[in-house]
């Protein structure tokens, strides 16, 4: 299983404003029970880093990813 890096980790843990975001929540609503199969970047594409962007730039997929988990969550899926 691929660990999320330091700067993956802020931003799920900072990202929601009313609804809290957890990197427990986001693995699970992507992976359900299998743990984190994305990305370290936080791409739930496990193929992101070298593919959509280089190692040391921002992942542009993680707040597309993180916008989806929350309006979901707030749909009361999870
Ligand atoms: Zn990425």
């Amino acid at each position: 299983m691929t660990a999320l890096t330091t700067q993956a980790r802020e931003t799920i843990k900072n990202w929601g404003w009313t609804e809290r975001t957890t990197i427990a929540g986001y693995t699970r609503h992507y992976f359900g029970d299998h743990g984190w199969g994305g990305d370290k970047c936080g791409c739930v594409d496990d193929r992101c880093i070298g593919y959509h962007h280089d190692e040391r730039d921002d992942c542009q997929c993680l707040p597309a990813w993180l916008d989806d988990y929350v309006k979901a969550s707030r749909d009361g899926v999870r």
